[in-house]
């Protein structure tokens, strides 16, 4: 066994390794850019080396800068965590000229799943069924549209080079296509330097559902189950399942076998994720396989009682794997939700500032926390933004979904928009507890994760004027407390009991409503708790969270700010494309500028019809969030 490893890596998984090697008595060495020089990764590490300014870019993926640091603090073996190097083919390369272990697989496995089409004819070859589709080599943009059209739409563009859900692209008709396919290029340009596409059927609500695999060097394989990660959002991960719900042995059987196929086709070891998509026939499909350990590798932890970082490190040190098929077995049900600074209300905009306050619930053996950050941090344009991971088990999955969203209940982030409240939404819905998930999920239930049904207002509007009637009260007391003359009549406040039988009328914005409410006299139920934030209170409800506040008397200004907010960053990002020209005439809906921050294109359309007078940034440039981005001339009605 290894004596010292560095990680090159950093939030949650960073501090992730570092637990699992203390346990294993083996040192750590992190390494950090500037923005993280005061990071978690980096206090519980044995040892710290600077690698560089904070975008990752001149840091985490400078492959040289990490073998230094490695070989100069005399590490054995690298862990790449996930994401940065983690399947970079030559970064494996290095660590072997440099006689350093790569904690993970051989770099000739690495390079035949690296591409997504390559992947697709090794996995073909070994019998393992793929979705429908064109990866082939010619990339001129008519043949890719011919094929499309013969495939029949929907069909799914995708980078070859891709992951995180980025480069991705649906198109549903043949006149769209153009449009998305620069638009997927460019994305796939922009983050991975390879825009070599592919194309694939779109199946309509599948489920996702992959297999964790672990290989050794002697020969050995075995499967670790499934899980289900078929609630997304933009194609990205949000709550994760382990086992999937209502999969019946059989298919458990059928899908592990397959996944054992991929991994043993490509010599495979360590720990390896085979991503298929679940048809509701029960028929299955290759995606791609994930040479590394995966963000929800945790899941699969809770229910099988191993631990898959010690896996890595034994089977890298050259010991059989700790289990043989049969050892394996499935306790309960574990279900994951990462915690994302981002603003759900605002289409999943990655959110940035300082972690003002930070309040995990308590960890116990039903509740674990992976975490990166502490209360103080900045969350910064640099990486991606989730702060955390909330993992519950309980012998069941009505249990385990209980678990998960007392938690999240309990979970509190002050300082940058989470999107707890929308987790929370999300795991008490009705589908969900049914366990009818699948990749269209967000989508369909929209209306009632939002909480803009009708029925839902209605239940929290009395409940609503309740809590805001209530905080007034207790503010005022405070005032009267706090004040020099509490018996002044200034503070003289009408105690709010449960036999007081007034009735007080309130205007509240409940959500984006805004509604007459009347507070009754009673307390509110027990099963409510009441968080406020900075814009009012959160309302956690067993019918998920409101968001609600007293509404501003309305002091007749005008303010325009609907028509003009798009046309300021929403975020700190980069410039990506002006398109179109100053002067020129616009319809409303045109697009006039691409940004991209945290690898994410946003774009800003025109108001009105109109033209732009003035663009004040070029290509290139790093831009403020809430900057003014260009002059608008609307036009002449
Ligand atoms: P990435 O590597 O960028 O994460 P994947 O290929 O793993 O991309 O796909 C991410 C998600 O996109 C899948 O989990 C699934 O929800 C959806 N998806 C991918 N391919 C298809 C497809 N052909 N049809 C329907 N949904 C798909």
């Amino acid at each position: 066994m290894f004596t010292k490893i560095l990680i090159a890596n950093r939030g949650e998984i960073a501090c992730r390794i570092i637990k699992t090697a203390k346990k294993m008595g083996i040192a750590t060495i992190a390494v950090y850019s500037d923005a993280d020089r005061h990071a978690l990764h980096v206090r519980l590490a044995d040892e710290a080396i600077y690698i560089g300014p904070s975008p990752s870019a001149e840091s985490y993926l400078v492959i040289d800068t990490i073998i230094q640091a490695a070989i100069a603090s005399g590490a054995e073996a690298i862990h790449p965590g996930y994401g940065f190097l983690s399947e970079n083919a030559e970064f494996c390369r290095q660590c072997q000229a440099h006689k350093i272990t790569f904690i993970g697989p051989p770099v000739e496995a690495i390079e035949a799943m690296g591409s997504k089409s390559a992947a697709k004819n090794i996995m073909g070859a070994a019998n393992v069924p793929l979705v429908p589709g064109y990866h082939g080599e010619d990339q001129n943009p008519a043949v890719l549209k011919q094929t499309a059209n013969q495939m029949g739409y929907p069909v799914l563009l995708k980078a070859a080079a891709g992951g995180g859900g980025k480069g991705m692209r649906a198109v549903y008709h043949a006149a769209e296509f153009d449009q998305a396919l620069a638009a997927a290029k460019r994305e796939a340009k922009n983050s991975f330097n390879d825009d070599l596409m592919l194309i694939e059927k779109y199946l309509q609500k599948p489920r996702h559902v992959e297999i964790q695999v672990f290989c050794d060097q002697h020969n050995n394989a075995v499967f670790l189950f499934e899980r289900d990660c078929s609630v997304q959002r933009r194609h990205q991960k949000v709550i994760e399942e382990a086992p999937a719900p209502g999969i019946s042995h059989e298919l458990r059987q059928r899908m592990g076998a397959a996944a054992i196929r991929a991994a043993t086709a490509i010599n495979y070891q360590g720990a390896g994720t085979v991503e298929f998509l679940l048809d509701s026939d029960g028929d299955f499909f290759f995606m791609e396989m994930n040479t590394r350990l995966q963000v929800e590798h945790p899941v699969t932890e809770m229910i099988s009682g191993q631990d898959l970082v010690e896996w890595q490190l034994r089977v890298a040190s050259g010991e059989p794997l700790p289990c043989s098929q049969d050892q394996l077995t499935i306790n309960g049900h574990a279900f994951e939700a990462r915690i994302y600074a981002e603003d759900p209300e605002r289409d999943f905009l990655p959110a940035t500032g300082k972690i003002i306050s930070l309040q995990a619930p308590a960890e116990t053996t039903h509740v674990r926390i992976d975490s990166g950050v502490i209360e103080g941090d900045e969350v910064s344009v640099f990486y991606d933004p989730m702060l955390a991971k909330l993992i519950v088990w309980d012998s069941d999955r009505e249990r385990a979904l209980q678990r998960l969203t007392d938690a999240l209940s309990h979970y509190r982030v002050g300082g940058v928009i989470t999107n707890i409240a929308f987790l929370y939404n999300l795991a008490s819905c009705d589908a969900f507890r049914r366990g009818e998930v699948d990749t269209g999920f967000i989508e369909e239930h929209e209306e009632e994760i939002f909480r803009r049904r009708q029925e839902d207002i209605d239940y929290a509007t009395p409940l609503a004027a309740q809590a805001i009637f209530a905080a007034r009260t207790m503010r005022a007391r405070e005032r009267a407390k706090q004040s020099s003359e509490p018996n002044s009549p200034w503070h003289l406040v009408n105690h709010w009991r449960a036999s007081d039988t007034q009735q007080k009328p309130l205007k509240i914005t409940l959500g984006k409503q805004q509604i007459e409410a009347v507070a009754a006299s009673a307390e509110l139920p027990a099963d409510i708790k009441v968080v406020s934030d900075k814009d009012g209170l959160n309302l956690f409800t067993p019918r998920g969270v409101f968001h609600c506040s007293e509404t501003p008397p309305d002091l007749g200004l005008d303010d325009n700010h609907d028509s003009t907010a798009n046309l300021t960053a929403p975020m700190n990002g980069t410039l990506v494309t002006l398109m179109v020209e100053v002067g020129a005439a616009v319809a409303k809906g045109d697009t006039l500028l691409v940004m991209e921050a945290m690898k994410m294109e946003h774009t800003i359309v025109a108001p009105s019809a109109g033209r732009v007078s003035e663009f004040f940034y070029q290509a290139g440039d790093l831009v403020d969030g809430g900057a003014e981005l260009l002059l608008f001339e609307a036009a002449e009605k």
